[in-house]
């Protein structure tokens, strides 16, 4: 089906969430605004050239949006041939959806949801239109929308497919619901910025959770946690019912005060799909962030022909985490591998020129792209725990069972501030093997065991033919001693504090994360002479 859409200043954020979901539908969706982003000039029949093409056949069905709606449903309807309504919510929507033959929606985006909006919109494009009267009968509708699970999990990422890996392990028959905002089901996200770049075929990363009845609901996003009645409600106003609940909400990408939909905030599938998308036209690209997702996606990007621009902050890539020499040599690495760096480089505006985008620096550079893309750190998704209640810092809080300050509340993954006996402090880590170890110990743990989290993970990254894994506390404010087999090539970097080892970066060196481990958990005291040819 052709559908049409419009929107004006006021509705341009919903329209833009609408179309992104509507992409993986099979419609075609036709944009007829906003015609403008301002609204000092905004232009109050925006709906018309929608109602139009409805009308005309040109596009089967209409979606407008503007703050309250009204004005877009007004208009929309003195278009001759077009049945226009307001939608502002559940019941009178499919009532409308149903009872009516319309062929334009029209939301108000102050008063409407994203959530509700996209189930209203997928309810309109899947009607019937039967031209009977039916009622609903409210109470009826609402029982159906609340559903119970012996085990509930927020969060759509590895962590909670883990969990529900880790659940299916104790017991095979409890109820499992997922709720996740994305619109994929559960995926690995490492390959996101690298093995997809390489050839690896998209559909590797899906999680297999097939066999493990559970049921998913996507673009579904938890608003509150009623602890006392065990409920999750979401804001598409399904209402979850749990015995035990899982918190694995993970992180968001921070975004800079400007640019909005421009920059590729990197993180999702959905992300992915955006910048393979703009590989198709764009040549020049610009990376901002110099960390891991900065250093992946250039490499990536450049080993896919196109001409990358980095532009961070700090002096070289990645010399939050490695020693001053290697951090540097990386930036001579990526040079040669004739990545463009701006290093020392504060991000102060974007504009757009024609179809080009200019990125103008504190230093008053003014850095020409085709297209944006971003990783500039993240924030934890403690909201929904904080308005329950439940104990956060800069993450939620868990005890060595994972459970939070909640009884029957758990929660694992980037999310997760956890205290790790080897380096006898609380923290959180956003990695992979992470989410994957404590996902499942998690899971296990809702169903019945009372495992501890003893585990200090490991992660690693690829830029370009480098790699490397690490454990612990990669810290380039720490005293660091450098093992070198070949300098920069093959060695190891230990990170140190008081005599004793903090971390260990394996640079290029493998199958010796375990042995780094041993070396944590070691009292010391450690010296550059007894370290050096520890690992190799
Ligand atoms: C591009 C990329 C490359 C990476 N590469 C590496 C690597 O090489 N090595 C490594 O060790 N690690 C890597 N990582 C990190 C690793 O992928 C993460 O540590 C891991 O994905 C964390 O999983 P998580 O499930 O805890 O959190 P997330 O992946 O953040 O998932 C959280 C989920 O919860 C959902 N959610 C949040 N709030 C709500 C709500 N209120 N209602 C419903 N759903 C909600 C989100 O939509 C999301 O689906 C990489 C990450 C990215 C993004």
């Amino acid at each position: 089906m052709r559908i049409g859409i419009a929107s004006d200043h006021a509705g341009f954020a919903l329209k833009k969430q609408l179309k992104e979901a509507l992409k993986d539908t099979g419609h075609a969706v036709v944009d007829f605004g906003p015609f403008s982003l301002s609204p000092k000039d905004d232009y109050p029949d925006f709906t018309v050239p929608l109602a139009r093409a409805v009308a005309q056949s040109k596009v089967e069905r209409g979606i407008a949006i503007c703050g309250s709606g009204v004005g877009a449903c007004i208009a929309a309807n003195k278009v001759q041939g077009v049945r226009a309504a307001l939608i502002s919510d559940y019941f009178s929507a499919h009532q409308g959806v149903e009872d009516d033959n319309m062929n334009v929606i029209c939301f108000g985006a102050q008063v409407i949801s994203y959530a509700l909006a996209w189930d209203l919109t997928r309810a309109f494009l899947t009607a019937q239109f039967v031209r009977s009267t039916r009622t609903i009968d409210p109470n009826e509708s609402r029982k159906k929308r609340m559903k119970e699970y012996k085990y509930l999990i927020i969060g759509g990422g590895m962590t909670a497919a883990s969990a529900v890996y880790g659940i299916r392990e104790i017991d095979s028959i409890g109820s499992i619901g997922l709720i996740s905002a994305e619109a994929d089901a559960p995926y690995n996200r490492p390959p996101l910025s690298k093995a997809l770049w390489k050839g690896e075929a998209l559909d590797s990363i899906w999680r297999d959770l097939k066999s493990k009845k559970v049921e998913i609901h996507l673009r579904t996003i938890a608003k509150e946690i009623d602890l006392k009645r065990k409920r999750v409600a979401c804001e598409n106003e399904e209402i979850y019912c749990y015995e035990k609940l899982m918190l694995a909400t993970g992180v968001r990408p921070k975004q800079l005060p400007f640019g909005d939909d421009s920059i590729i905030y990197f993180r999702t599938v959905s992300d992915y799909r955006n910048l393979r998308a703009l590989t198709g036209t764009a040549k020049r690209i610009a990376v901002i962030g110099g960390g891991f997702i900065g250093s992946e996606i250039a490499a990536a990007l450049t080993m896919n022909g196109k001409e990358v621009t980095m532009i961070f902050p700090g002096e070289s890539i990645g010399d939050r985490i490695f020693p001053r020499d290697l951090s540097q040599f990386i930036n001579q690495f990526y040079k040669q591998k004739r990545v463009e760096l701006f290093s020392g480089e504060k991000i102060i505006g974007l504009e757009k020129k024609g179809n080009q985008y200019s990125v103008k620096t504190a230093n008053q550079k003014d850095i020409i792209a085709d297209g944006i893309v971003a990783g500039i750190g993240s924030l934890p998704n403690i909201e929904l725990a904080q308005a329950a209640n439940i104990a956060t810092k800069d993450g939620i809080l868990v005890n060595e069972f994972m459970r939070t300050s909640n009884q029957d509340v758990y929660a694992a993954g980037d999310v997760a501030i956890f205290y790790n006996p080897s380096l006898a402090k609380q923290i959180r880590v956003e990695h992979e093997d992470n989410a994957n170890t404590m996902g499942s110990l998690a899971g296990r743990n809702m169903a019945g065991k009372n495992d501890p989290y003893l585990h200090l993970p490991f992660f690693y990254s690829d830029m370009f033919e480098l790699g490397y894994e690490a454990v612990g506390e990669l810290d380039s404010r720490l005293e660091t001693i450098s093992d070198w087999k070949k300098p920069f090539e093959e060695g190891v970097v230990y990170y140190l504090k008081n005599d004793r080892v903090r971390g260990v970066l394996l640079w290029n060196v493998w199958k010796q994360v375990d042995a780094a481990r041993e070396l944590i958990a070691e009292p010391g005291p450690f010296t550059p002479s007894n370290l050096k040819g520890r690992l190799k």
